[in-house]
């Protein structure tokens, strides 16, 4: 379990992480999320040992993380920190002799997971002959091959196809079911939403949102309701007390509303209408996080 305890950073007088606190269980998949210069960055080089905070602690299982725990945990990040003259397999022997591993235990790993990623083929390709998907596989690789106990996950799925995003996804999903916690910072919110049970959302260096996803969604009173069919009425639903938008998408309509009581209203203006759907769901974490984002701001 990683412990992150009242950290504060300062870059001289700039306050980058502002009393930040959160814990990720094993096996969790916990996400960070920030606009630009939110303060992320700054919290992982903290977590890995690379950044002394002002304040607070970051613990691993309990133990102040230093040199003899950052083995212990593996960084993806969307910036490529790959030695790409060297091939496939001599970079993550490398990697894992760095980490502490037997070349017997790391053959048996590489061979593993360049099985998992369909890459069997590279093995003894130079990475810089490789494609930008393949050397984040390679990267994840690296990351992962000693099994660590904290994962950081900073935009994973760059440069990905949608076929080797469902194949990263399964892999996360193999490491937390190992145990492993998970942080995952990405500005794709729908990765988000289908990765993460508890979230944080930072502007500028403070969590203004903290809690379990499930959480969050059902607090924001705001929802959208989808409405497909013919001659949907749409100045008259724009009247409606609590109706804050009617937007054509495709074939369907998206009506937001500020609460679950405003549906009844909407669905009695088309009940007489052909309507082949009608569907009120709860606001998207893109929403959220701009509404909430947005509010700091104003
Ligand atoms: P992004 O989503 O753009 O990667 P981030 O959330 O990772 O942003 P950080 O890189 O942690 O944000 O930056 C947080 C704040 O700290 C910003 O105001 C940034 O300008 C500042 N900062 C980051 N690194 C340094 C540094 N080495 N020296 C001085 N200030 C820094």
């Amino acid at each position: 379990m990683l412990q992150v305890k009242n950290i504060v950073k300062y870059y001289g007088e700039n306050k980058a992480v502002d009393n930040l606190s959160f814990e990720v269980k094993d096996g969790e998949i916990f996400g960070l999320l920030g606009e630009n210069g939110a303060g992320k960055t700054t919290t992982f080089r903290i977590i890995m040992g690379l950044l002394d905070a002002t304040d607070g602690t970051v613990l691993l299982n309990g133990r102040k993380i230093d040199y003899s725990l950052t083995d212990q945990i593996g960084f993806v990040t969307e910036e490529r920190s790959l030695l790409t003259k060297m091939t496939v397999k001599e970079q993550l022997i490398f990697y894992g002799i760095l980490k502490g591993m037997s070349e017997k235990k790391i053959e048996n790993e590489l061979k593993k997971w360049l099985k998992f990623f369909q890459i069997e083929d590279y093995e003894n390709r130079k990475i810089k002959e490789l494609s930008k998907g393949n050397q984040q596989k390679i990267q994840f690789i690296s990351a992962v091959i000693n099994h660590p106990k904290l994962l950081i996950l900073d935009e994973p799925f760059t440069g990905l196809d949608p076929i080797n995003v469902e194949l990263m996804k399964k892999a996360i999903y193999k490491l937390q079911e190992e145990g492993c916690s998970i942080i995952f910072s990405s500005h794709q919110m729908e990765h988000i939403d289908a990765f993460c049970e508890k979230l944080i959302i930072l502007v500028k260096g403070k969590a203004i949102v903290d809690g379990y996803v499930q959480d969050i969604k059902k607090e924001y009173k705001k929802k959208n309701i989808l409405i497909r069919g013919e001659d949907i009425p749409v100045t008259e639903i724009e009247k409606i007390k609590g109706v804050i938008s009617v937007t054509k998408q495709k074939d369907e309509y998206a009506v937001k509303v500020d609460e679950d009581s405003i549906a009844p209203k909407v669905f009695a203006k088309i009940k007489n209408k052909n309507i082949t759907k009608y569907d009120v769901t709860e606001a998207t974490l893109n929403e959220i996080f701009i509404a909430k984002v947005g509010e700091v701001h104003e």
